[in-house]
C-alpha cells in the first residue's frame, strides 16, 4: 500500500509554526488571526473544510503553502495527493480497529474514548496537527506523551462522512451483537463511527487543570457537542477529586463556551437546591467542581448578586434573577452528560473543604 505521509515517526513535534503564507485571503475565522493559514483547504474524508490558523504541517512533508490537504477521517495522516490518500483510505487499518484507547463514557450515541498519547504517538500528532488547523495556540504541541487525549465519537455523525468504500469494515463481522436497537436508522446501511472532536488533559498538572486543549471539528459545531466535553472533564475531574479548570488563558471562543458551560452548570445548581438554603460559593464548588474563581466571575456575568451583607457573607445570590437569567436566555437545564454513564468506578475521594481559595 502507499501510506499517506507518516510524519514524525520517530515523536518529534515541531517546535516552530510554518511561516503564513503571503498571499491574503478573505479571512472567515472567528477571530483575527495572526496569521492566514498556509493550508488552503481541507479533504477530511469527503468533506471539505476551510482551516482557520496556520498549520504546523512540516514544510518539508507539505511544502510551504497547501492548495488541499487530505486527511484521513479515521487516524489523520494526511497527503498532499489525492492518489495516495485514495489509496490509504481502502487500507487504513484504523477503519476497522475503531479509535485508539477505551470507551471511558457512552449515552444517546455519544461515545468518550481515553486514550493515552505515549502509547498512540503518531495518532495523537497527527491529531493534534488537524486540530492546529483550527486552534490558534501552541499549546496543542507539546509532548504528547504527556497528555491524556478524550476522543469524542459519533455513532451518526451529522455531517456523515461515506467514502466510496462504503460504510465500516467492522459492518461485516461484528454485527451479530445485537445491533437491532438502531431501528429508525433499520433500512440504511450503518453509518461509520466519527471522532468529530476530542479534549486533551495532562496527565500531571502542576496547576490543577483539568483540561489543556478543547475543540470540535468544524462540520460538526453548533450541535452543543462542546458542551459535552467540557461536561465530561469535569465529571472526570470530580472522580480524580481534582479540583480545577481548563487551562487559561483561554481562546475567544473558548471563553464564551466556558461562560456558557459554568453559568448554565451554575444555574442548575442553584434552582436546584432546597428553596430556603443560602448557598455559598463553596456550597456550589462541591457541587460542580468548578472553581470559586470561575465561579465569581460567572455569577458576576450573569448579574444575578447581590451585594448586600447577610450572615457574614459579602455578596448573595439571587434566585429569581437566576430564573430570570434562564427564561432570558431560554437556557436548557438538562444536564449534559450523564454521571451514570460513565464507565469507570467512582474513586471515593472529596474536596477537602479547608485549603481554600480567598
Ligand atoms: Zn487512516
Amino acid at each position: 500500500m502507499a501510506p499517506a505521509v507518516a510524519p514524525f515517526a520517530n515523536g518529534a513535534s515541531p517546535s516552530t509554526p510554518a511561516p503564513a503564507a503571503a498571499t491574503s485571503t478573505p479571512n472567515a475565522t472567528p477571530k483575527a488571526a495572526t496569521a492566514d493559514p498556509n493550508v488552503f483547504e481541507v479533504v477530511f474524508g469527503t468533506l471539505l473544510i476551510k482551516p482557520w490558523y496556520p498549520s504546523f504541517y512540516a514544510e518539508s512533508l507539505v511544502g510551504r503553502s497547501v492548495p488541499r490537504l487530505y486527511v484521513c477521517h479515521v487516524c489523520f495522516k494526511y497527503s498532499k495527493e489525492l492518489l495516495h490518500f485514495l489509496a490509504h483510505l481502502r487500507a487504513c487499518a484504523s477503519r476497522s480497529a475503531g479509535p485508539p484507547g477505551q470507551v471511558v463514557y457512552a449515552k444517546d450515541g455519544l461515545e468518550l474514548w481515553e486514550m493515552d498519547g505515549e502509547q498512540e504517538r503518531l495518532y495523537a500528532q497527527n491529531l493534534s496537527l488537524f486540530a492546529k488547523l483550527f486552534l490558534d495556540t501552541k499549546s496543542v504541541f507539546y509532548d504528547v506523551g504527556t497528555f491524556l487525549y478524550y476522543l469524542l465519537v459519533a455513532e451518526r455523525p451529522n455531517p456523515e462522512i461515506r467514502t466510496a468504500m462504503g460504510v465500516h469494515g467492522m459492518e461485516a463481522g461484528a454485527g451479530g451483537d445485537g445491533e437491532g436497537a438502531g431501528a429508525g436508522a433499520s433500512a440504511s446501511a450503518r453509518e461509520e463511527k466519527q471522532v468529530v472532536g476530542f479534549f486533551s488533559k495532562e496527565k500531571m498538572s502542576w496547576d490543577n487543570n483539568n483540561l489543556a486543549c478543547i475543540l470540535v471539528f468544524p462540520p460538526w459545531q453548533k450541535q452543543g457537542l462542546g458542551q459535552v466535553l467540557m461536561g465530561a472533564s469535569y465529571e472526570i475531574s470530580r472522580r480524580e477529586g481534582r479540583l480545577g479548570g481548563p487551562e487559561k488563558p483561554l481562546s475567544d471562543l473558548g471563553r464564551r463556551a466556558y461562560i456558557h458551560y459554568w453559568s448554565t452548570t451554575l444555574a442548575r445548581a442553584i434552582l436546584g437546591a432546597p428553596s430556603k438554603k443560602t448557598l455559598t460559593v463553596l456550597d456550589l464548588r462541591n457541587e460542580t467542581y468548578i472553581v470559586p474563581e470561575d465561579i465569581i466571575a460567572t455569577l458576576q456575568a450573569m448579574d444575578v448578586l447581590e451585594h448586600r451583607k447577610r450572615g457574614g457573607a459579602d455578596a448573595v445570590i439571587n434566585k429569581a434573577k437566576v430564573r430570570e437569567w434562564v427564561e432570558r436566555n431560554r437556557i436548557n437545564l438538562a444536564p449534559v452528560v450523564d454521571p451514570d454513564a460513565f464507565v469507570q468506578e467512582e474513586a471515593d475521594v472529596e474536596v477537602e473543604d479547608d485549603e481554600d481559595d480567598e
